[in-house]
């Protein structure tokens, strides 16, 4: 937060991006830890989501990402969060559901630029204004889009965010023009953060940043990767040479070694396709996943060893291991997929620096 701070100035207010759990980290505690930090907004995916946070007495604006269903519009209202909305049917929907809440409802015109996803075309934005507008029982509170390749330093795609921003300021200008006012201007993701000062606007979303993976190959702030998976060895043994581990058989000492069993697979999040194909951490080396990833368990190569010991922490990715970065690129994915995945069995538990 401090190093984001710094990076776009005092002036864009900062929305934490706490969707799908707060990219595994755990929505509510990571809410708190970003409120603390300077955050003045949130944002999620799905009105429930939002429920959790509100649930928890989290009292700061929510932002809505991605479209809810009209059946859940009550329950945004009165929970009061902020929806992001582009079409006139689910401003309609939205406006109804407000009502029959008794609570204003909080809209952000989303305006699509080139994301391809959800928001208007630019050139309806205007309209769309005066149609939010229109409904006593909506309040039009800001307006953004999303960029697709700001992480990208690619000439291209630098061109391609520029030609989003500029339609976007346009879109702007032209709401300004029929008389409304577009509220809080937001377009800024992480990548948008880090190389396009002119996205930041009056909020910035970063979201990956915040736990400490960059988007972008050498970021100009420093990371730190906030997660680690840690678990601990359950047992050691010795196998002999030609003796096979895990499903399949697909490994086999080529000579005796001492393997350890550690209580994680993919039941946990753990990808199934780093099998055989990726080292954890003990004691600060490096040692081999030796066969088949298995639901709840799998197998590390110590070699001759033998001064680790059996329930020994095994640190998988985060902190003096290999980062989720490098696991995800083995597998072709991003970070945020990594960290997303390891699910609800994984005890979390928070350390505050
Ligand atoms: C997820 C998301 C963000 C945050 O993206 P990062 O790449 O994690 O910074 C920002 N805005 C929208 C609309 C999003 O869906």
């Amino acid at each position: 937060m401090q190093r984001i701070r710094e990076k776009v100035g005092l002036a864009p207010l900062i929305c934490a991006p706490v969707k799908a759990d707060a990219y595994g980290h755990g929505a509510v505690p990571m809410a708190r830890a970003a409120i603390d930090a300077g955050a003045s907004y949130l944002a999620v995916a799905s009105v429930d989501e939002g429920a959790e946070l509100r649930s928890a007495g989290i009292g700061v604006p929510i932002l809505v990402l991605s479209l809810p269903l009209p059946e859940e519009l009550v329950s945004a209202a009165r929970l009061g969060l902020s929806l992001l909305l582009g079409d006139e049917d689910m401003v309609k929907e939205a406006a109804f559901a407000a009502e029959q809440a008794g609570e204003k409802l909080a809209v952000h015109l989303k305006i699509d630029t080139g994301m391809g996803r959800v928001g208007c075309r630019p050139e309806a934005a205007s309209t769309l204004a005066a149609y939010i507008t229109s409904f006593p029982s909506l309040v039009y509170a800001g307006t953004a889009t999303h960029l697709s390749v700001a992480d990208s330093r690619v000439l291209e795609d630098i061109r391609y965010t520029k030609k989003q921003l500029s339609l976007f300021t346009k879109s702007i200008e032209s709401i300004r023009v029929a008389g409304f006012d577009p509220g809080i201007v937001h377009a800024a993701n992480s990548g948008a953060v880090l190389l396009h000062g002119d996205a930041c606007f009056d909020l910035v979303r970063p979201g990956i940043l915040l736990y400490g993976y960059s988007p972008v190959e050498h970021p100009p702030i420093t990371v730190e990767p906030v997660m680690e998976l840690i678990t601990r060895i359950v047992l050691i043994k010795t196998m002999r040479r030609g003796e096979a581990v895990s499903y399949g058989r697909t490994w086999t000492a080529s000579e005796d070694t001492r393997i350890a069993t550690i209580p994680v697979g993919y039941g946990d999040g753990l990808p199934r396709g780093l099998s055989g194909n990726f080292s954890v951490c003990i004691q600060r080396r490096l040692y081999p996943l030796v066969g088949r990833i298995c639901m709840d368990q799998c197998m590390i190569d110590l070699g001759n060893d033998t001064d680790i010991r059996r329930w020994d922490e095994v640190t998988i990715f985060g902190g003096k291991a290999r980062s989720a970065a490098e696991l995800a690129a083995k597998l072709c994915t991003i970070p945020y997929e990594i960290m997303c995945n390891i699910n609800k069995r994984v005890p979390r538990v928070y350390a505050y620096l």
